[in-house]
């Protein structure tokens, strides 16, 4: 039965912070070394997908305690110091490659054990030889019961000699990976030779900085690793090592799709946890995605942020070698058809060989919506059409076919996320959706929650004294996310303006209620800025911030009439900014979160020490009593300055201007 999923395109520039689940690739090694270890290991925040759950499931049937808790998202495996259980099993590794890779090499460990492989009729195409081969040279035997060194086989295993462990790993760097871990437990200290190249050398390089996470050392020389013995016999018994807790990084690969979403959607998305990433070769594809111009990143604390490029300046066409995080081409292939240059990216020969002929595949579904799509033996060109025409040319919507494979479906929902027509049409359809199961089960619900949050109007309150930064961090974080910003700061400065014009002072409190009376207000959008117009005009900017103003804003401002006039207009802001169709309003001042929207989404507060204030206002040239005009705004009797509750109170002393917005902008998204 096939079923398929229309992707609803984002309305708005994307708003979301994206948590990505455990990494495949950790996951699944840090099991094998878990079961490998002389004690209980926890791992923590792991990926719990039909890829890792094979994994799990070959490990209990070779006699292993394994934990799942899918809640916690842990797994908790009783190690056995390279000892193998069961000496017969049959296992089944699916479609899952480092499954079939890495528990045979395992499983091979065992003296005189008996294993029967079999597995999804895609893995009998791929890719063993290479291990099997060199397996056989260590002493295991091997029966075929479809074709020579693929699935399905019989396996009897007599343990690893170790000493020179020769392995083609030309078609898979998983062959490599493989036995680059069980190796410590040779009978002898072994050396893994490469004869000849590996495939996505990061992926070797993430098996030894796990390895060495795990108390394990293999240490590269020439084309060749030296691999620390492991004495198990010795460990045994006394030398049990206390139980621990391992966390997987959150996968970079799935990363790759949020990272891609504000280039064609707009926006910024916020990828948590990110920025802590060691171990995943697949980080860089962010870095290239800056590199070409899409994006820009900004880290804050342990995440990332990734925005959108302003007027980025492209090349008219682009060719990039991807050998090196080849998982994400087709995150970068499938935008391809949105971008405004002719894209090419080789290296990936590989990828021919992995859950589909990822090339074809691609080349396929591409050509239903770019002008042309060519393909070499390791590389793909994509040459788009211009929006206009790809509009035009869609109608409706296209099917994507996705060959059972997670990493297709995800990127052309990313791409079906770009608004192409312009009025929130879906253009993209995926057939088969539920293949993102193999690594992220929950990705199309993802994507859902990033949208809907996008989507939803929200409101953000900035309150702080003087001179700490509101207006400057306001405005740039209303640019970014595309809300509506208010300074309310202005409007008590017009008022001010209003009323030393006419002549009126602020101990007259009749005459001003009098003046109020008389006054009509209404709102002029200027860029993203929604500025307070007096009797049909806008009072220039900088008549308002004069020395005059600054002098008498603060007792004007701490007048209960003047309080009460601007309170409702204030908090009409959000229906005007709805009205105007910004998904947000970011409104500064001095009482927002205490009296305006003390239910905003979020609410922060921003302080910085005097001289800094002090500093940053000399900077600007202008006068102003900042210190005097906190001390009436503090001390008022009618919606003093405080922090309210609720607020985040960011000190921006020692903060540079972008590390502020950062941080806003990354509190915005995250609040769901
Ligand atoms: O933000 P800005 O310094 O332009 O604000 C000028 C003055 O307006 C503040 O010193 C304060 O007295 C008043 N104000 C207020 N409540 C707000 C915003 C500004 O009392 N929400």
């Amino acid at each position: 039965m096939t079923s398929e999923i229309s992707v609803r395109p984002f309305g708005g520039p994307c708003r979301a912070g994206v948590l990505t689940p455990g990494s495949k690739s950790l996951t699944n090694r840090a099991m094998v070394l878990a079961a490998l270890k002389p004690r209980i290991t926890t791992l923590t925040g792991v990926l719990l997908s039909r890829d890792t759950e094979i994994m799990a499931d070959c490990l209990v049937k070779l006699g292993y305690s394994v934990n799942v808790n899918a809640e916690e998202k842990s797994i908790k495996i009783v190690g056995r110091y390279g000892g193998i259980p069961n000496d017969y099993a049959e296992l089944n590794v699916g479609n899952a490659g480092t499954a079939a890779r890495f528990i045979v090499a395992l499983a091979a460990l065992r003296m005189g054990g008996e294993y029967v492989f079999d597995s999804d009729e895609a893995m009998y195409r791929r890719p063993m030889a290479g291990l099997l081969s060199a397996l056989k040279e260590q002493g295991a035997e091997f029966e075929f019961l479809g074709a020579e060194n693929h699935f399905p086989f019989r396996m009897k295993t007599w343990g690893l000699k170790g000493g020179e462990i020769k392995v083609d790993a030309g078609e898979s760097s998983q062959m490599l990976s493989a036995l680059l871990m069980v190796a410590p437990f040779a009978d002898e200290k072994s050396k893994v030779a490469l004869s000849g190249e590996t495939v996505s050398r990061p992926f070797v390089d993430m098996t030894l900085g796990i390895m060495k996470d795990f108390g394990f050392s293999a240490e590269p020389d020439g084309n060749a690793y030296d691999v620390a013995h492991y004495d198990a016999a010795a460990r045994r018994g006394d030398a049990l090592e206390k139980p621990a807790q391992y966390a997987i990084e959150p996968d970079a690969t799935a990363a790759s799709y949020f990272a891609m979403l504000p280039a064609l959607a707009g926006g910024v998305c916020e990828l948590e946890n990110f920025a802590g990433c060691k171990l995943q070769g697949d980080v860089a594809f962010v870095s290239t995605l800056e590199g070409i111009g899409l994006v820009k990143t900004e880290r804050v604390e342990n995440n990332l942020l990734v925005f959108a490029a302003d007027n980025p300046v492209f090349p008219e066409k682009l060719e990039l070698d991807f050998n090196d995080i080849s998982d994400t081409f087709l995150t970068l292939a499938a935008a391809s058809a949105l971008l405004p240059f002719k894209t090419t990216i080789t290296g990936i020969a590989h990828t021919r060989r992995q859950e589909t002929d990822r090339i074809a595949a691609m080349a396929a579904e591409l050509k239903k919506v770019c002008a042309e799509v060519s393909e070499t033996e390791d590389s793909i060109s994509i040459t788009p059409y211009t929006r206009d025409e790809l509009a035009k040319k869609i109608r409706g919507e296209v099917s994507i076919s996705t060959y059972e494979d997670h990493r297709i479906a995800m990127s052309f929902a990313v791409l079906g996320c770009a608004d192409l027509r312009g009025d929130g049409s879906p253009w993209i359809k995926i057939e088969n959706p539920h293949c993102t199961s193999k690594t992220w089960k929950e990705f199309f619900e993802v994507l859902g929650c990033a949208k809907s949050s996008s989507e939803r109007m929200r409101i953000v309150g900035v309150d702080g004294g003087a001179a700490v930064g509101k207006s400057s961090v306001s405005k740039e974080c209303s640019r970014i996310l595309d809300y509506m910003h208010v300074d309310t700061g202005s409007h008590y400065r017009t008022l001010t303006y209003g009323l030393l014009e006419g002549g009126i002072s602020d101990v007259d409190t009749e005459a001003v209620e009098k003046h109020l009376g008389g006054l009509k207000i209404g709102t002029e959008l200027v860029g993203n800025t929604a500025r307070m117009t007096v009797c049909g005009a806008l009072v220039d900017d900088a008549e308002i911030r004069t020395e005059r103003i600054n002098s008498k804003v603060a007792q004007v401002a701490a007048m209960p009439a003047v309080r009460a006039f601007l309170k409702s207009y204030q908090r009409s802001m959000a229906d005007f900014a709805k009205e105007k169709g910004f998904a947000g309003l970011i409104m500064e001042g001095r009482d927002i979160g205490s009296v305006i929207f003390p239910n905003a989404d979020v609410l922060i507060f921003l302080d910085a020490d005097e001289e800094t204030r002090a500093a940053r206002r000399a900077k600007e040239g202008i006068s102003d009593s900042i210190k005097k005009r906190d001390e009436i705004d503090k001390n008022r009797k009618t919606a003093p300055l405080v922090m309210a509750e609720r607020a985040v109170r960011i000190d921006t002393s020692h903060m540079t201007k972008g590390e502020v917005v950062a941080k806003t902008v990354s509190l915005i998204v995250e609040s769901k």
